[in-house]
Parts: structure tokens; sequence; C-alpha cells
């Protein structure tokens, strides 16, 4: 299907690997230029020079920790107007609800909440003066049903939910749609330390580990970057002008919900 957005300019966030590299590449393949970014200088860099070549897009890359002002600056820099946003960053490490004091909380909120607000402050506004724009906001399953160790993602990434649930509709008339994508289990770098912390605290290996968590999804697998990705993409093409405010669950099935 051609999504109708080749030679638009997009930002993808936190994008070297992963969930984020999945949507970079599906943009890239549909011909969005791009400026991608991680803290990692040599990842980031090789992964633009990997996709630019793959799909003959531009690919700019920032070396930057998209969670501090000093990093977005950096990367708002680069990007300087954009038809195109995908938030992300890294997630928060699992616990107990008893452990977290004030400033872990402080950074899930900075990392997983306040960012993506930050970066769709900066941003949205030029896609409204031109009126057209598409922002995907990757945040979580634990949106609809909380993973009980994460609860600093649980907690952060409602925060944003909320935000998005009010401001997308603010700014749908100005041709500007923000969604939400709530990844389920994917198989990326996140997935292996969160099998890991399951194998240490079930003392058994990572593949019973991984067989355990797997066996919870009806599609049997944990999703791929490309399956995220191809999604996403879609969510910033022409023909997704009529979804606004949506949080499309990604997850194989796993949540038992209706709606
Ligand atoms: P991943 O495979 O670990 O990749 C994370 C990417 O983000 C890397 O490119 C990393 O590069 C970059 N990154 C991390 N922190 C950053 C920061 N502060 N500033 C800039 N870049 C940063 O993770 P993933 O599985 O793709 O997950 C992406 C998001 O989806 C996370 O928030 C995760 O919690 C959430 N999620 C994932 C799953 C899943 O099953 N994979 C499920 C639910 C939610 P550098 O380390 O070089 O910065």
């Amino acid at each position: 299907m051609d999504l109708g957005i080749r030679g638009k300019r997009g930002l993808v966030c936190a994008a070297s690997k992963g969930l984020g590299r999945g949507c970079a590449e599906a943009l890239a393949e549909a011909g969005v230029d791009l400026v991608i970014n991680a803290r990692t200088r040599g990842e980031i860099t090789q992964t633009a020079y990997e996709i630019a070549q793959k799909y003959g897009v531009q690919v700019t890359p920032v070396a930057a920790d998209i969670t501090t002002p000093e990093g977005r600056a950096k990367v708002l820099d680069a990007v300087g107007h954009t038809d195109i946003l995908v938030t992300n960053a890294g997630g928060p490490p699992p616990g107990n609800w008893q452990d977290w004091d004030r400033d872990d909380f402080i950074r899930a909120i900075d990392a997983n909440m306040l960012t993506a607000i930050a970066l769709m402050q900066a941003l949205v506004p030029g896609m409204m003066e031109r009126g057209w724009g598409r922002v995907v906001n990757i945040t979580s399953a634990a949106v609809r049903s909380p993973v009980p160790v994460l609860g600093l993602s649980n907690t952060a990434r409602s925060g944003l939910t909320g935000f998005v649930a009010g401001m997308s509709r603010q700014v749908a008339g100005h041709g500007v749609c923000v969604n939400n994508i709530l990844p389920g289990l994917h198989a990326t770098d996140r997935a292996e330390s969160l099998d890991a912390a399951v194998a240490e605290r079930e003392s058994i290996s990572m593949d019973e580990a991984r067989a355990l968590r797997q066996a919870t999804i009806p599609t049997g697998s944990y999703g791929t970057a490309a399956d995220f990705g191809a999604a996403c993409a879609f969510l910033c093409s022409q023909q997704a002008r009529f979804i606004v405010g949506q949080n499309l669950l990604l997850d194989g099935g796993a949540l038992n919900v209706t709606v």
C-alpha cells in the first residue's frame, strides 16, 4: 500500500534498535526522510547508515539522551521542522511498589511522560501551521492492564495517555493526528532483560522464562520490531487521517478484553 508520505520528514526517538528502529525502517520504506536518535553514538550512526543504504532516504543520526532538556535541544536543532514524530525512550526498571522513592518516580515520569509531552509541545505547533502532521507515542500494554513489577512504567505512561486523550482532540482540526501504540511482548533487548528478570525471580532458565511469557500470547510468539513498525507507519499515513486519540494495542491478543 502506498502510504502517501514519500518526501515527508520524520523524527523517531530512541531508534538505534528495537521498536524505535522498527518504526524508523517502516517510515523509511514509505519514503520518509528521517532524524533518528539514541544515546550511543556508534550504534545510532550505524543504524542511520544501514537504513539510508537500504531505503534510499536521508537519515540523520543524533546521539543524545532524549529524556534530558540538553538532549532534546540537540535533537530539535537537527530536526528543524518535522511532519512526523515518533516518541520513545527506554522503559523504567522493574521493582517493588514499596521500594520506589520520589526520585525513582520523577525519573520515570521525566523519561516516559514529560519527554513525549515536551517533544509534542515543540513540534506539533509547526505541524498545525502547515496543516498536516502525525504523532505516534510508544507507550505500553501496561496502560490497559498494569504489569505489577513495572509500577513506574504503569504510572508514567498512564499520565501520558491522559495528556494525549485531551490534546489530540485540540489539534485534529489542523490536520494533526496524535495516537499511541501500546506494545505487548516484542522480541527486543528490552524483552530479553525482562525475560532475565523472570528467570532470576522464578529460578528458571532464560528459555523457560521466554516460553512462560510466550505462552501468555494467543499468537504463541513475541511480536517483532517489523510488526510494530508497520502499524506505526500506517498511523503516520495519509489514510490514517480519521484516527485520532486512539490507543492501539499490539500484543498478539494477550490481553483478554472485549474492547
Ligand atoms: P530496546 O530494544 O531496549 O531499545 C531501546 C532503544 O532506545 C535503543 O535504541 C536505545 O539506545 C534507545 N534509548 C534508550 N534510552 C534512551 C534515551 N534516554 N534517549 C535516547 N535513546 C534511548 O527497547 P524496546 O523493546 O524497543 O522498547 C521501546 C519502548 O517500548 C520502551 O519504553 C519499552 O519499555 C517499551 N515497551 C517495550 C515492550 C517490548 O516487549 N519490547 C513492551 C512494552 C513496552 P541507547 O541505549 O544507545 O540510547
